[in-house]
């Protein structure tokens, strides 16, 4: 019997596959707004390693792949979210 494969997912930094659940995930939910983990609609992956989190273009690739702005209120949550892996 083969093992039943996990949910792999791309890190938006490096382009790196991952299983999903070493990814940070960012959500845009029409309802939720942006959110990590929940919501339904367009997401973007990005893996724990700190040269992917602390890339300096990372709220432009993110901006790129949730296709929306993210206001400087985002760079705050993303911070404090990001402060759970350093
Ligand atoms: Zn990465």
């Amino acid at each position: 019997m083969k093992k039943k494969s996990p949910v792999m997912r791309k890190c938006i930094s490096c382009r790196e596959t991952y299983e999903r659940n070493n990814l940070l995930k960012i959500t845009k939910d029409h309802k939720l707004g942006i959110s990590f983990y929940k919501g339904m609609g367009r997401s973007a992956y990005i893996c724990k390693s700190k040269k992917c989190y602390t890339d300096s273009k990372i709220i432009k690739k993110l901006q790129k792949a949730l296709k929306t702005n993210l206001g400087s209120n985002f760079l705050v949550i993303f911070e404090k979210e990001i402060a759970n892996y350093i």
